[in-house]
């Protein structure tokens, strides 16, 4: 059905996976509105890419890889950010596998890596 819907699009399988996650995000957001610190703010909320940063120790060597394009919620009114847990928990798991996967293949670690580059790899 990818193939058939890229081809459609006119793009690649990759390309569409990429651009349909991305407008996809768009319609993650569940949260209504801010409970920043327990306190009633009722800010209203808005979705940001917030980069992730995962610390991994390899051997004695401890390296950060950063995670782009990761939403996250921001409430306009006191700043306040929340993260997805279980979406940090699954790209912590999903990168922790890519890791383990270019270390076995002797590649060479990302400084950084988009989250959608991230998918495409798995
Ligand atoms: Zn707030």
């Amino acid at each position: 059905m990818v193939k058939l819907k890229s081809a459609l699009y006119n793009m690649s399988p990759d390309d569409f996976i990429r651009e349909a996650v991305k407008s996809y995000q768009g319609e993650i957001p569940s949260l209504d509105s801010c409970v920043s610190s327990g306190e009633f703010c009722d800010g209203e909320i808005e979705v940001i890419d917030l980069p992730h940063v995962v610390a991994f120790k390899i051997g004695n060597q401890e390296t950060d890889i950063v995670i782009t394009d990761v939403p996250a919620y921001r409430c306009k009114k006191c700043g306040d950010i929340q993260r997805d847990v279980e979406l940090i928990a699954t790209i912590e798991e999903v990168l922790d596998e890519e890791v383990k996967e270019r270390l076995g293949e002797q590649e060479s670690l990302p400084r950084s890596i988009s989250l959608y580059d991230l998918i495409q790899a798995n």
